[in-house]
């Protein structure tokens, strides 16, 4: 076999052909490479990036040929994540993992070679050979592994092979019996099994949970429980009691909402508890997200068919790796699913993202593959499942739109991770009226207007036989169509800083491209509104208030607005007469059209008429009297500019819900029957109870409903003054010359196992570059998020597997990660998490605090501070340190956390660090 490399800071270890072990600083580990054959490796861009190498250098990825004897399984992508996912003993060092490499690597083809009778591996020398022509190292150990040489290409028409879903009678209306505490306890217990640990608040929030339940009584009119759980409570566990009674007894379906993909994945890994028959869980449990996290068969087919041809062959090898996993997913999920995160960071973002219907491009029941379809066959489990699992952003447009996929509008929710509900509803009701939006409008109705660069179909070629020879139905999908060119074109980002750009004319304002005309005028107003003319090109995005607009942007809103109105028009009209035809040929239409025109339609209003018509209503509102400086208004207006790598990509209008619970309440909340809205942190920790309750309804809006919120709150079941220290460094200053040193001095101490978190990227990378190596030679690997090529699950799997390393990482770090034992056992932010400065803060600082700014900042800190120290506790068995290295901190922020906190200079608390972990673990 070839070399083995496994790559640290600052220096590598690497097994050579002969079985010579060497470790070597990086640079000459980089030299010896170059006169060696590609070597063997786990994560070929994280090893090149931490030798200095470019991505794309040869070498036999371990992660490759995992995926393709073993795919949809989960494997943490290190050598010690691999050996524990391979029932091997894990290596101890650098050097016990490179000479592990060659042994995974006959493991995984062992086990080929064992299983190659299987069905699934039928077509898997076909696929392995065409991947070998396409230069994928594996392939000839591959096909000798399967004794097999194949050049069938019916291995990558996968969609041949997947199961039909049957369509089913739409399910009746759930009944309405309640849960009683009593049942919901025993649920509970029955659950947990006999030997589990003891967490007495548990039972109690399941009986709290109960009232949720409950039968409604008035329309309009929901049961909403508040339950705050402390850490350690076994909340999941406690909801999934009741609500899975509930849909048991009522025939109806309960949905759970979370914040991230990742957290939706630990709830589906806990309902394992309840369904531990995998053929009754897939039932009973579905996992919901939106249509553009699933694989896109026609997607598929269409990249597959370009590779084959010869003109995409460089994607050969991971489309190989994509048929393998299609044939042993669950569910198609390409996001957060079973296709390993790590797949993306192998082979680029790009395929991914071609592979599922990020564009709204579906075309239903004219696909070839829809009985097939991942995304229809999700949909309709969903409609029959005791439990669903979804995420706050997918629950919340659902709710506004009035169902997605389908008329399906839950009427029971569980709201976990509950005081995320205001972000998330922030991000769900607000509008942006941006190039980025615009562009992609016009795309989706026609299609890749430069020949090569893309497969989008367009509007036309979507709908086709359905208005082909409909003169009624023709006519508005041509005005459409003609309307839509006043949309951004091919190439609009280039000319938003190019006011004389050919396309143009010459004016600002002018008439040829009436949005383009306004995204320039709009940048124009971002840029006069700086406080400096020298802005560095590395912000991320920059604001300015819309009012009072500049006299370029309010000459150039109406001009768009009446080509707004040239689309929505003939948009609406095509709409009716669709539904207008599925009424007239309502007796012989075939189901399949009829479900075609239905989804058409669908599509239609929320593309494009509902867009439209919010941008038009935007527009407007620039033409309305302004509310008064001071006085509260119901929306907030905004420009921003986005810059990257140097350059503008985007200009966007922006209006944000001041209070983004009202709609939340409105749309969702209000039609529900019974809501839990539950979480760790939903109340502040200050001195005053009921203003903290108080506050925590505002945030979730059920200030907004009729009849108060049930209260409910669960203490942790953690002995927080035996299991944890909390300090807060007075020595140190924000200069990273001296955050990097205090990072390192507490990571060493703790002897591995640290969380750094950050609130700004750029002081997150200065802090690794300084400390990696150090770290390293201590044998303590440092990772770290928007530095090594790994997404945030990726590097949380690595960093929980990896007990010895430490993680930086920004806010998504902060939040819902959960490391238990001793994996982690420190975490060290760097600063009080203030809310960030923008417009929108301001305005809700001012009119959202009752008069009381600077506590209504204080409340977000503290809240944003007992969420990262929730990460640090996670059993009864935890022990673990708190350091905050801000010398600044007030003390009113200090009662976030359930533990005293000293202040202390950083030599004592690197001592005591030390001394408390090593005394107790
Ligand atoms: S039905 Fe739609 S999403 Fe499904 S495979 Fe066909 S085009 Fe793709």
């Amino acid at each position: 076999m070839s070399v083995s490399l496994v790559c640290g800071f600052g220096r590598a270890a690497l097994l050579t052909d002969d079985g010579e072990l060497l470790t070597l600083p990086t640079e000459e580990a980089r030299a010896t490479l170059r006169t060696l054959g590609p070597p063997i490796l786990v994560h070929a861009p994280a090893t090149f990036r931490r030798l200095g190498l470019k991505s794309g250098a040869p070498a036999l990825d371990l992660l490759e040929l995992f995926a393709f004897v073993l795919p949809a399984r989960p494997v943490a992508p290190t050598p010690r994540g691999m050996a524990l996912a391979l029932d091997m003993d894990p290596p101890k060092t650098l050097e016990d993992a490179a000479a592990l490499l060659p042994d995974i690597a006959r493991t995984l083809l062992n086990r080929l070679h064992a299983g190659r009778e299987l069905k699934m591996n039928a077509q898997a020398a076909g696929v392995a050979a065409r991947m070998g022509r396409a230069g994928w190292p594996w392939a000839p150990l591959v096909a000798k592994a399967l004794q097999s040489i194949g050049e069938g290409l019916d291995g990558f028409r996968v969609w041949r092979t997947l199961p039909e879903w049957e369509e089913q009678p739409p399910p009746p209306l759930a009944s309405s019996h309640a849960v009683a505490p009593a049942e919901a306890r025993t649920r509970l217990a029955k659950l947990l099994g006999p030997h589990a640990e003891q967490r007495p608040g548990q039972a109690d929030y399941a009986d709290a949970a109960t009232t949720a339940f409950a039968p409604r009584e008035a329309q309009g009119d929901p049961h909403v429980v508040l339950a705050e759980a402390g850490t350690g409570t076994g909340k999941t566990l406690g909801y999934i009691a009741p609500a899975s009674l509930w849909a048991e007894r009522n025939h109806g379906t309960v949905w759970i909402s979370t914040f991230t993909k990742l957290l939706q994945r630990q709830i589906d890994a806990e309902l394992m508890r309840l369904h531990p028959n995998p053929a009754e869980r897939r039932a009973r449990v579905v996992v919901r997200k939106g249509r553009e996290n699933y694989l896109c068969l026609l997607n598929l087919e269409d990249s597959v068919t370009m590779a084959l041809s010869g003109a995409g062959g460089a994607n050969l090898v991971p489309l190989g790796l994509i048929v393998r996993w299609a044939l042993a997913t669950a569910d198609g999920d390409l996001q957060g699913g079973d296709l390993p995160g790590w797949f993306p960071e192998l082979f680029g973002p790009m395929l991914a993202g071609t592979l599922a219907d990020r564009r709204g491009e579906c075309i239903f029941g004219a696909c070839g593959h829809y009985k097939r379809c991942f995304i229809e066959h999700t949909v309709r489990r969903a409609r029959t499942a005791d439990l669903v699992v979804a995420n706050h952003a997918l629950v919340m447009t659902q709710a506004a739109w009035q169902g997605l996929d389908d008329d399906t509008v839950p009427t029971r929710y569980v709201f976990d991770e509950g005081h995320h509900v205001f972000e998330a509803a922030d991000s769900a009701f607000a509008s942006e009226l941006s190039g980025v939006e615009g562009a992609e409008l016009r795309r989706w109705l026609l299609g890749a207007e430069q020949t090569g660069t893309s497969r989008a179909r367009g509007l036309k070629r979507r709908l086709d036989e359905l208005v082909v020879g409909h003169s009624d139905l023709e006519a508005p999908l041509e005005a459409l169509l003609h309307a839509a060119r006043a949309l951004p074109g091919p190439g609009w980002s280039m000319r938003l800083t190019d006011p004389g750009g050919p396309e143009l004319g010459a004016s600002v304002a002018g008439p040829k491209h009436p949005f383009e005309a306004f995204l320039r005028a709009a940048r124009a107003q971002i840029l006069a509104r700086l406080p400096g003319d020298d802005q560095p090109l590395a912000y991320a995005s920059l604001e300015s208030e819309m009012f009072p607009a500049n006299p370029d942007v309010e000459a150039a809103a109406p001009a768009l607005a009446r080509a707004l109105d040239r689309m929505a028009e003939p948009a609406r009209t095509l709409l009716t007469r669709l539904e207008q035809r599925m009424d007239d040929e309502a007796e012989e239409m075939e189901p399949a059209t009829r479900a075609r025109i239905e989804a058409a339609g669908r599509s239609l209003r929320r593309r494009c008429i509902d867009p439209v018509t919010i941008w038009r209503a935007m527009l407007g509102a620039l033409a309305e009297p302004r509310p008064e400086p001071g006085e509260r208004p119901a929306h907030i207006y905004f420009l921003r500019l986005d810059r990257r790598d140097g350059a503008d990509r985007d200009v966007a209008f922006c209006r944000h819900h001041l209070d983004p619970t009202q709609p939340f309440a409105m749309t969702l909340v209000a039609p529900a029957h019974g809501l839990l809205i539950t979480s760790a942190t939903l109340r502040d920790a200050s001195a005053d109870v009921e203003a903290d309750w108080d506050a925590a309804e505002a945030r979730v809006g059920a200030a907004h409903l009729p009849t108060p919120a049930i209260r409910a709150s669960v203490g942790s079941p953690f002995d927080y003054a035996r299991q944890t220290r909390a300090f807060v460094v007075n020595d140190v200053s924000a200069d990273v010359a001296q955050l990097a040193p205090a990072y390192r001095e507490l990571f060493l101490a703790a002897g591995g196992g640290g969380l750094g978190l950050f609130t700004a990227i750029s002081r997150l990378r200065a802090v690794h570059a300084r400390i990696a190596p150090d770290l390293e030679a201590a044998g303590i690997p440092l990772f770290g998020q928007h530095v090594d090529a790994m997404d945030n699950t990726t590097l949380v799997d690595v960093f929980r597997t990896e007990e010895e390393s430490c993680l930086l990482g920004t806010d998504a770090m902060r939040d819902g990660v959960d490391v238990p034992g001793r994996a982690l056992r420190l975490v060290v932010f760097e600063r009080v998490p203030w809310p960030r400065p923008d417009i929108l803060h301001r305005e809700r600082r001012i009119h959202l605090s009752g008069g009381d700014t600077s506590g209504y900042d204080e409340r977000i800190a503290r809240l944003r501070l007992r969420q990262a120290f929730g990460r640090l506790i996670r059993t009864a068995t935890d022990v673990g340190v708190f350091v905050l290295l801000d010398r600044r901190t007030p003390s009113r922020v200090l009662s976030a956390f359930p533990t005293p906190v000293r202040r202390v200079g950083l030599a004592e608390a690197v001592a005591e660090t030390r001394a408390f972990l090593q005394e107790k673990t």
